[in-house]
């Protein structure tokens, strides 16, 4: 896939001028110079083959040779829901959930739920999501979207197949053709009227095993079931 390199701006064929941390990541750390070959991506689905025209003290030239729309995203929308976990594990479940390709990660707010969303950096999590991206292939970001509270989730999602992870709930049915949203809940477990309050909207509890697994075990196990082609 060669080195990859995002960019907010909009990309075409042509000179583009890059600017800020890749500018930096490209110019200064990999010593990019005139002639070397890169492939941006700006989350528009697309990925550009270019060539370094000039590199300045802050911002580096490129030129954009084509536009390439490789396959890299699954066949259908995959959503999770999960209460954002502590320290690094938070970086975790943002690098693997984007790594597996999936369309919308919303930070949930539960009765037990330890950290607040609010408090999380959301711009950190972007930065994640554009990281794993870079080295993934995804020319499409992961959303990442919340706090929304978890009788609010429960209610508002609308895919075919909806699935909330709860230990001793049933086995992972079939996917079929459509959307799946996955919800996951805090270290302290759901409450039994959270769970009955997804059922009775149409969730159905999916258990993993008899162990008691952390919010991104859950998360990226039950994605990648769901994931794998
Ligand atoms: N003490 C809590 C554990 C919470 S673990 C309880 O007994 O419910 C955090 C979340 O991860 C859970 O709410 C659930 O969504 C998911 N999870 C953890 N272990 C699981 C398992 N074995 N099967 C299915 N989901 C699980």
């Amino acid at each position: 896939m060669g080195d990859r390199f995002h960019t907010n701006s909009p990309l075409a064929p042509g000179v583009v001028v890059l600017r800020g941390p890749e500018a930096h990541h490209l110019g200064t750390v990999c010593r990019a110079r005139p002639g070397d070959e890169l492939r941006l991506f700006n989350g528009d689905g697309h990925e550009y083959p270019a060539r370094v025209v000039e590199v300045g003290r802050r911002d580096v030239a490129v030129e954009v040779l084509a536009v390439e729309s490789p396959a890299r995203e699954l066949p259908f929308a995959l959503r999770v829901a999960a209460p954002l976990p502590k320290g690094d594990r938070a970086q975790f479940l943002v690098e693997k959930l984007t790594e597996l390709g999936v369309a919308e990660l919303t930070l949930l707010t539960t009765r037990r739920s330890v950290v607040s969303p609010r408090e999380a950096k959301l711009d950190r999590l972007a930065r994640y999501v554009i990281e794993a991206s870079k080295q993934c292939g995804r020319n499409v970001l992961m959303r990442v979207a919340g706090p929304v509270a978890w009788e609010a989730i429960v209610q508002q999602e609308m895919a075919p197949l909806r699935l909330v992870a709860h230990p001793g709930g049933g086995v992972l049915p079939a996917r079929g053709e459509g959307d799946v949203s996955v919800a996951v809940g805090p270290e302290g477990g759901l409450t039994e009227e959270e769970v009955a309050l997804a059922v009775s909207a149409g969730w159905q509890p999916v258990g993993l095993g008899p162990r008691i697994l952390r919010i991104e075990t859950a998360a990226v196990a039950l994605a990648a079931l769901l994931a794998s082609p």
